[in-house]
This record gives C-alpha cells, sequence and structure tokens, in this order.
C-alpha cells in the first residue's frame, strides 16, 4: 500500500498489488473516509499508517456494494453513506453475520452535496460498474474518487456491468474536468485513462457486435486474437470475461 497526498488535506491510499483503493479527506469536523476495503484489519492498519483512529472519522462514503470495498465498514462508528441501491444490493446478500453491520446508515438518490466544516463533496449515482456504482467529486480542488468505475493499468472487470451504462458513465465522468482521479484499483490517473478505458470498451462492444451479425458463436469470438490488449493484472482471464458478458448483453438486446 503507497500513501498519496493528492491534495492537501486528501489522500489516497493506493494498492499497486491490485486491493481496491481507500480516500481520506480532511474536514474542519473530521475525517471522510471513502470505502473501506475487503477487511477491518486493512482499513485499520491504513488509518493507523495515516496516524488517523476510527474515532476520528465523521463520515463514510462507500462507492458500491462489491466485498472488496464494504467489509471494513463495522470499524465505524459514525454514519456510512451509500446509494440506496447499495443498501439493498448488501441487504440482499446471503445472509452472513457481517451482513447487518455492513448496510450503510443512510442513503441517497442521485447525488448527494455534502458539506462538512470547509470540505463541499458530491457524491454522485453514475451506475455502469455495477447498477449502485457511485463518485465522489471535490469540484473545488477537481480531484475525483472514481471507485470502480475505472481499473487503471489493467482490464476492467466488467462481470457485474451494464456495458452501454458504463460507456455513458465514463463519457460523463470525461465532462467533469478532473485533474486527479483516484481509480477504484491501480495507481492514480488522469482523463487519459478513461478515454483508453472507455476506447478498450467500445472497440471491444463493436468487435463482438459485428460478430454476432456475422453468425458467429462465442467460442469463434474468444478465438478472435484482434480485439484490443490491455496490459497488466489478469489480462486473459478477463479478457475472456469480458468478451463473454458483451455477448450475453448483446444477445439479450438482439432477442
Ligand atoms: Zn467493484
Amino acid at each position: 500500500m503507497e500513501i498519496h497526498e493528492v491534495s492537501p488535506g486528501v489522500t489516497a491510499f493506493i494498492r499497486p498489488e491490485g486491493g481496491a483503493n481507500v480516500g481520506l479527506i480532511q474536514t474542519s469536523e473530521g475525517i471522510v473516509v471513502i470505502d473501506t476495503t475487503s477487511r477491518e484489519s486493512d482499513i485499520r492498519e491504513f488509518l493507523a499508517a495515516a496516524g488517523v483512529a476510527p474515532s476520528d472519522v465523521c463520515l463514510v462514503c462507500i462507492t458500491h456494494s462489491h466485498n472488496d470495498h464494504t467489509k471494513g465498514i463495522p470499524l465505524f462508528d459514525c454514519p456510512i453513506l451509500a446509494h440506496k441501491l447499495t443498501y439493498q444490493r448488501i441487504a440482499k446478500r446471503k445472509s452472513t453475520k457481517l451482513k447487518t453491520q455492513l448496510l450503510p446508515t443512510k442513503v441517497f438518490e442521485d447525488r448527494r452535496n455534502i458539506e462538512i466544516g470547509d470540505r463541499c463533496l458530491e457524491f454522485i449515482h453514475a451506475g455502469g460498474h455495477t447498477p449502485d456504482s457511485s463518485v465522489v467529486w471535490l469540484p473545488e480542488i477537481e480531484v475525483l474518487f472514481a471507485g470502480d468505475l475505472i481499473f487503471e493499468g489493467r482490464y476492467p472487470f466488467l462481470a457485474t456491468a451494464n456495458v452501454p451504462d458504463l460507456m455513458k458513465a465514463l463519457k460523463w465522468l470525461l465532462t467533469l474536468g478532473a485533474q486527479v482521479i483516484v481509480p477504484g484499483h491501480g495507481l492514480l490517473c488522469a482523463e487519459d485513462t478513461v478515454i483508453s478505458q472507455l476506447n478498450y470498451i467500445e472497440l471491444s462492444w463493436n468487435r463482438t457486435a459485428d460478430h454476432i451479425a456475422q453468425g458467429h458463436s462465442i467460442d469463434e469470438i474468444l478465438e478472435d486474437s484482434e480485439y484490443p490488449i490491455h496490459p497488466g493484472l489478469g489480462a486473459e482471464r478477463l479478457h475472456k470475461w469480458n468478451i463473454e458478458v458483451m455477448y450475453r448483453q448483446l444477445k439479450k438486446t438482439a432477442s
């Protein structure tokens, strides 16, 4: 894990090894945490590395329901804010001992502007990666916590995505004018990463649609070596999964 000061008082815990990143925003009323990793012990360790106690945290924002962003929630005794679909998706999980402790305590729809002390945050629903995916935008300093809408340096994980919604969400991200983007996974980045991820998805989506129009089976499509390549972790496995997701969604729209 690496600690990066993105802007004075705004810190990103970046995990080049692949785990979900975490954000920490200092305000005059306490600390805001964005996402909580897949283990309470991990988020506890990250906060300690930044000299922050869990009791210093006044708000936790959860970008979406995936385990690697939510499992550290029980560490906190403050409001846990998420989109209402995030709440519903966690509530729908098969019963686990932790489920009740993982539920957000406050929900929003569409967007929530949050003024805490000297800071202004916008928590905005975007969908795409999952139906509940949301981003935290700090307009005054043009910093975006993009959650898993952005995977830097690796193939995006599309298994839970609605691909057309994701393409729309990425185009919308580009309208914000972010100077620094903290992705859900991977290193700090900027708009060029959004553009290259969007290109990968659009080219792959259109190529898969062409194959389907020509009557090709999924096995034939997976043999196509001309798909765009993304370097990074888990490339081959994720390429296959992503094309299968696109194939299923395109077939469903066609039927
Ligand atoms: Zn995710």
